[in-house]
């Protein structure tokens, strides 16, 4: 593992980069003067605080964002990060404790609010400061209606103190990034770096698991002779598949954390020069490998966030020639990781997130429409139907679930948002466990009204409607669903819901009670 990816996974608590990050951290960490454009949600800050961490001195960091730099600061050092900020909105006693650190020399990251740049200029000499990160860049642009007087200043203090700069926007249009480098980087010609992180040329296509083993066997039968990656969730399984891809004729080897380097760098080599070898891997495989025509990546078992999914699937085709994935999820997989998530040692907000980056990936794996422009749409790019992934092949079946979503709104409402899905299911089909009996929610109006559909069907329909974000696991209360905005014009029954067919496996017309 680099120590970029180590440090992003035992500092920041985050198991991929996203689009671009990677690259941009890499820039910026060697000094390079860099301009960054990704949309917003896309993760900029990642991309100044690891280049931090890997970095001698202070990073002074100029953002407008006052309550945004505050929340940095304090998830920064939760993260046991020496991190500061000088605003107009600290109490005296913050503004001295942050220039005792720096005094201590002991501060990694200075939040500094453009107006006191024109006052800060002599004392940041003396600071140490050996990066300048600009957050919303483009309010150095005259022409913006974000426009700053204060981030003027900015490329003369650069100048002053003789240290790269990184800057970040969301704003991509060509007058105001070229006026970004016109007044943050006179004299320099910054890389930049300009979102379009879709990669086209690599199908998508999810499949839930029915016969596991049967279904990466055919999908690696299909491209015989081809070079592949087939992920597993563990050790144990990278053994067993690859011995019966082997045993259908395939070149195969193992490869995961617990062999030996050497074993593992002769893995390495062996993928890089022979043509047609699937490699059954953990995660651990792929970082240093740099291999242009792995023409597939399947998935045996869902990834841990979409960040990962979108890091595995995009090690195949990076010549650009046309490359084919899968990705396997079941139920096992979804209670796997949500139990990993929960047993953990991360608090209570990183383990929240965590759950998010899942459902954000269920979401996908159950998706109603193209999974690029859902895939895509979460990173933060617009883009339409993409004509390369298998639900604009063959868009899915759906039906009319607004009577079955509306009785599950219901029983998370009438239970009080604190139940997971297991209770709902249990009062939906009017099963009388001590649980139930215990809390009076046998005599519920919603006790039994969903009998029409079985246990598996309803796991189905709330793993879809959590999907669609219309319920959501609050971590304040273990777990327990909660509804969403977005779900109380479809309670009220203002709102038609449809759901995937397949998933729920229903037949044309499920016969339910109404409400
Ligand atoms: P921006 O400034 O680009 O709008 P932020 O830096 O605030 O975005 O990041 C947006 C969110 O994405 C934050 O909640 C952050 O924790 C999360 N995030 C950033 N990088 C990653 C990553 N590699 N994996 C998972 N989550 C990430
Ligand atoms: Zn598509």
């Amino acid at each position: 593992m680099t120590r970029s990816q180590d440090l992003l996974r035992s500092v920041f608590g985050f198991d991929a980069f996203r689009p671009g990050q990677a690259e941009i951290v890499e820039a910026v960490t060697a000094g390079e003067p860099v301009l960054a454009i990704l949309p917003t949600g896309g993760g900029k800050s990642l991309c100044y605080q690891l280049p931090t961490l890997m970095r001698d001195g202070l990073t002074l960091v100029v953002s407008p964002l006052i309550a945004l730099m505050r929340d940095q600061v304090r998830a920064l050092r939760e993260a046991g990060v020496a991190a500061g900020a000088l605003t107009s909105g600290n109490t005296e006693d913050e503004t001295r404790e942050v220039f005792a650190a720096i005094e201590a020399g002991k501060l990694k990251l200075l939040y500094l609010a453009p107006e006191r740049l024109g006052s800060a200029e002599r004392f940041l000499r003396r600071a140490g400061v050996g990066l300048i990160a600009v957050d919303e860049a483009h309010c150095v642009s005259q022409w913006g209606h974000d426009f700053r007087p204060d981030y003027l200043r900015i490329g003369e203090l650069r100048r002053a103190l003789g240290v790269p700069l990184a800057a970040f926007t969301a704003t991509a249009d060509e007058e105001t990034r070229g006026e970004i480098v016109t007044r943050l980087f006179p004299g320099l010609e910054p890389r930049l770096f300009l979102g379009g992180f879709d990669r086209p040329n690599i199908h998508l296509a999810f499949q839930a698991k029915d016969k596991p083993r049967a279904q990466i066997l055919s999908f690696a039968a299909a491209r015989r002779g081809q070079c592949g990656i087939v992920y597993c969730g563990t050790r144990a399984k990278t053994e067993t598949l690859a011995a019966a891809l082997s045993g259908d004729g395939h070149l195969t080897c193992a490869y995961h954390g617990g062999m030996g380097a050497e074993q593992r760098r002769d893995v390495e080599a062996r993928f890089s020069r022979e043509d047609g070898l699937i490699v059954c891997a953990t995660v651990a495989f792929g970082m240093g490998v740099d291999k242009p025509d792995i023409r597939w990546v399947a998935h045996a078992d869902l990834p841990k966030s979409i960040e990962g999914y979108y890091q595995e699937i995009g090690r195949a085709g990076r010549d650009g020639g046309p490359a084919e994935t899968l990705t396997l999820y079941g139920p096992d997989d979804i209670r796997l990781r949500r139990s990993q998530i929960d047993e953990g040692l991360a608090p209570l907000g990183r383990k929240q997130a965590d759950h998010g980056r899942l459902n954000a990936l269920l979401g996908l794996a159950e998706a109603q429409g193209c999974r690029r422009q859902k895939l895509l749409a979460y990173f933060g790019e617009d883009a339409g139907p993409c004509g390369n992934c298998d639900l604009c092949d063959t868009p899915p079946e759906t039906f009319d679930a607004t009577e079955p979503v509306r009785m599950a709104l219901s029983a998370a409402l009438r239970t009080g948002e604190s139940f997971g899905a297991g209770h709902l299911i249990d009062i939906l089909i009017g099963k009388t466990t001590d649980k139930v009996r215990d809390r009076g929610h046998d005599s519920l109006p919603t006790f039994g009204v969903g009998r029409a559909y079985n246990a598996r069907q309803w796991q189905g329909i709330i793993r879809q409607m959590m999907g669609l974000d219309l319920l959501r696991p609050d971590p304040e209360r273990r777990g327990g669903l909660r509804l969403t905005e977005i779900a109380r014009p479809v309670l009220l029954g203002e709102e038609p819901m449809r759901l995937r067919k397949d998933v729920v496996q229903v037949s044309d017309r499920p016969r339910v009670r109404a409400l």
